[in-house]
């Protein structure tokens, strides 16, 4: 089998571990498996880079942010393919340009266009296992660039599809996907199988075991995955088409986001064309608008509030402002500590009354609902930071999300 893995930030975070991961590599290719292995980088590097790019200027030019915190993915596949050889197994390690994974030049958030896989095939051919850095890529003009936090998944399912890899398995500090977070609610279930569809909704949602469009790129390649622990050896969770021997159950999983920020403007003239005023600038400030909710008033006027990106609130807010006296817009706030927290599944379609009993939950534990947006798989409700833990325990339990049969 040709095998894509990927090893997240804990799973390489010092040299144990790194030798740890290469003693799994080996087992793996003493099986007789072609292994490509994707590395983030060492846990707390990406964070430790972006807090020096900060510490020295407050709007660090793009291109030189991603040429810096593309490195921490150097070194830990540079230190996985060491490890391999020093355990008798020939490696070789690629940075990104090299191979090349092309991508456009929207640094920060780059995506793959193009992987090459030329080398790779012949580096497997002649025996090797190919460490590749993740979370980087190379645009057409020869620039460094990065696909966004988490991006490492992206790397690896990307390079699956374009190898056409019989699997792709993300080894990470939790033994899959469960039905909550399980750092925040220990009673959280494992999930056995879970549809893309619903995968992606939760990863949406702030399901961060896998990066959005890594999942997105499964679905549209048909990359099976699976996720799991590097820390053992059980097996995880599946991530595959939606098929009849998947748990037919109403609500699969409670996420939460801490984001995202909140901003409101009293009394919009409720006119055609302002929206368009409003959202055109934002836009063109390369903020993505998340949920929008307008509501008229008795004067004529309308009440409008949306959530962004929280590290876009003060770009977002400035922006507003420029159009607020043009506008006549009465007065803007806004909010950062909010929390969007979700429930997911794909039995909702079928189901009335699975958003009533989420406000009702969220009611009995004295938590005010802000915002509200649903889709066909998913229902949100954006409330206060502080109760974020309280609100996704809560919901887990009343939707019975710790035993895997719940009545419909
Ligand atoms: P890695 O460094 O391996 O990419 P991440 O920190 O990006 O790991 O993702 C794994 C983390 O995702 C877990 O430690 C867990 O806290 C978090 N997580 C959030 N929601 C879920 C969920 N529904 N199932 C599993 N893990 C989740
Ligand atoms: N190292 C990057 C990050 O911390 C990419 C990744 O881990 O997937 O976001
Ligand atoms: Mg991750």
């Amino acid at each position: 089998m040709l095998i894509v893995q990927k090893y997240g930030g804990t799973s390489v975070g010092d040299l144990e571990r790194i030798r740890r991961v290469a003693g799994r590599i080996a087992r793996y290719r003493d099986q007789g498996h072609d292994l490509v292995v994707v590395v983030s980088a060492m846990s707390g590097e990406t964070d430790r880079l972006l807090n020096l790019a900060y510490e020295l200027c407050p709007d660090p030019s793009p291109r030189e942010l991603d040429m810096l915190v593309s490195t921490g993915e150097q070194v830990s596949a540079a230190l996985l393919a060491m490890a391999l050889k020093h355990i008798g197994y020939q490696a070789k390690a690629y940075v990104a340009f090299q191979i090349p994974i092309k991508t456009d030049a929207l640094f920060g958030k780059a995506r793959i266009q193009d992987i090459h896989t030329e080398k790779i095939r012949r580096d497997l051919d002649q025996g090797n296992i190919v460490v590749v850095a993740g979370f980087q890529g190379i645009s057409e003009t020869g620039d460094i660039t990065t696909l966004g936090r988490g991006g490492s998944d992206t790397t690896a399912v990307a390079l699956a599809a374009a190898l056409k890899a019989d699997l792709c398995e993300i080894f990470t500090d939790v033994e899959g996907v469960f039905t909550a977070d399980p750092h925040i609610v220990p009673k959280a279930r494992k999930i056995d199988r879970i549809s893309y569809e619903e995968m992606l909704e939760l990863a949406s949602m702030g399901a961060k075991v896998l990066e959005i469009r890594s999942v997105e790129f499964a679905k549209i390649y048909g990359v099976p995955i699976h996720v799991r622990s590097s820390f053992t050896d059980e097996p995880g969770t599946m991530v595959v088409e939606e098929d009849k021997s998947m748990e037919k159950v109403l609500v699969s999983g409670v996420t939460y986001n801490r984001n995202e920020a909140r901003i409101t403007l009293h009394g919009v003239p409720d006119q055609p064309g302002v929206a368009a005023k409003i959202f055109g600038p934002i836009a063109e400030a390369g903020i993505v608008v998340d949920m929008i909710i307008q509501t008229s008033r008795p004067d004529g006027k309308a009440d409008m509030t949306f959530t962004v990106p929280r590290t876009d609130y003060q770009k977002a807010l400035k922006v507003v402002q420029n159009v607020e006296m043009d506008l006549g817009i009465e007065e803007i706030e806004g909010d950062k500590d909010i929390a969007k927290v979700s429930i997911v599944g794909a039995g909702m379609r079928a189901h009335p009354g699975v958003a009533s009993k989420m406000f009702q939950v969220l009611a009995e534990h004295g938590i005010n609902i802000q915002m509200i947006s649903t889709s066909e798989i998913k229902i949100s409700c954006v409330i206060d930071e502080k109760y974020t833990e309280l609100a996704v325990r809560a919901l887990h339990e009343a939707f019975h999300l710790e035993s895997p049969v719940q009545e419909e």
